[in-house]
């Protein structure tokens, strides 16, 4: 007998001939999840289990964290082949409990005797007549004790929910505008989530933005690489762009036009980098840039498609999904944005593509060379498994 993590997943059983490489993925981001705990992995019959973990709480707590994860129970295995030793262990585990319990029992090995109903029936029985504290509510119990008999016997009775997806690695790349504000981590995490790999974009305007500024975008991308494994920020130069579009531009098109050279340059790098797809924090009505035409404005200067999973959320919404995934304090520290630096006072909320197309033709053939030299010039910072991993140029 000894304890074990019990892992379930989700999805991937709906991924047909794919399923033994989604599983293979799986079973490997498991492991590194594990492996600070030294904790070793394995796959049978349909779940995940760890063994020797160090500190079993907090490594149950970093597999319910790894994508494709439905939820993760603390058990205990033991052997099946005496039904009477699993029911007494199973009186034991529910010695602590107050309250009502029912027993859930499922077998895959048909084989096995006693059946599901007999096995909750008789551990039901086992675990009343030692706790007579305990009574049976099948409807609304306050514990469930759950027996899985598979190659072994695991009892458990609680679960950690996992945060669900698919593993990473197994949906292509992306990359994410990445600002320093609440919205993006959390639009990048929602992709992620799919088992996208995320690779990220940051603008900054120096001297206008500050070198802190820099470093609050590192450490929200160093957070998201937590979960995603590996997440490579390029931290791109804005300034002569946004001088460009100030002195040259209509002041109220100003944020619009910065948003469509933005796109212009994350789409290059995105290209250079293999990604397939943009993703940004926008969601509609928050800010004049985000109503249906500004983002039309927007769409209409990539070839790309723009993911933007944040479209239909409230900021409270928003909020809170940051903090449940760890970004929120990092993304509240003060800080100067490029966007807030050079914001019209009225910005256009409605804007007609042919004059925002006629307002950047204003800034003339250099436009082109401008946005390829940003994308040529763009830092490399490397962020893995929550580690700053280097910076390249
Ligand atoms: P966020 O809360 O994500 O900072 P926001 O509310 O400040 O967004 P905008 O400034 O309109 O809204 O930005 C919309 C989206 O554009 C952001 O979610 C992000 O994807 C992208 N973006 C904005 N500023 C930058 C920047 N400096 N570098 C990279 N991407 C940016
Ligand atoms: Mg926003």
């Amino acid at each position: 007998m000894r304890e074990i993590l019990l892992v379930r997943f989700g999805e991937v059983h709906l991924k047909g001939l794919n399923r033994p490489q989604f599983l293979r993925v799986l079973v490997d981001n498991v492991r590194r999840a594990a492996r600070p705990f030294g904790g070793r992995v394995w796959l049978s019959d349909s779940r995940i289990y760890v063994s020797d973990m160090t500190d079993p709480d907090a490594c149950a707590r970093a597999v319910a964290g790894v994508f494709g994860i439905h939820s993760v129970s603390r058990a205990v295995e033991m052997d099946k082949g005496d039904f009477s030793a699993v029911c007494a262990q199973a009186a034991a585990m529910m010695a602590p409990m107050r309250g009502t319990f029912k027993v859930r029992a499922r077998r895959s090995d048909k084989r096995y005797q006693p059946d599901s109903p007999g096995m909750c029936r008789e551990a039901g029985h086992a675990i009343l007549e030692a706790n007579p504290q305990l009574s049976v509510d099948v409807e609304h119990p306050d514990h469930v004790l759950e027996i899985e008999i598979r190659d072994h016997a695991t009892l458990h009775t609680g679960r950690l929910e996992g945060v669900g997806g698919m593993p990473m690695g197994t949906g292509g790349k992306a990359c994410l505008l990445l600002s320093g504000g609440i919205d993006s981590p959390v639009a990048g995490y929602m992709i992620a989530r799919r088992g996208v790999r995320l690779m990220a974009v940051h603008f900054h305007s120096f001297p206008y933005t500050s070198q802190r500024a820099r470093e609050k975008v590192v450490e929200l991308a160093r957070l998201l690489s937590v979960p995603c494994g590996r997440v490579e920020l390029f931290v791109a130069p804005f300034t002569e762009i946004q001088m460009r579009i100030h002195a040259q531009c209509p002041e109220a098109y100003g944020t619009i036009l910065m948003r469509r050279q933005m796109m212009r340059i994350a789409e290059r790098i995105a290209r250079r980098e293999g990604a397939q797809a943009l993703v940004t924090g926008e969601s509609v009505g928050q800010v004049a840039s985000q109503t249906l035409e500004a983002l039309g404005c927007t769409d209409d200067a990539c070839s790309m498609s723009v993911l933007r999973p944040l479209i239909g959320f409230d900021k409270s919404e928003i909020i809170a999904r940051a903090e449940k995934i760890g970004t929120f304090e990092t993304s509240s520290l003060p800080y100067e944005d490029c966007c807030t630096v050079f914001t019209p006072r009225h910005p256009a909320t409605h804007p007609r593509l042919e004059r925002i197309r006629e307002a950047e033709a204003l800034l003339g053939e250099a436009l082109e060379a401008m946005l390829d030299e940003s994308a040529a010039a763009a830092e490399k910072v490397v962020l893995r498994e929550g580690h700053t991993e280097g910076t390249e140029n």
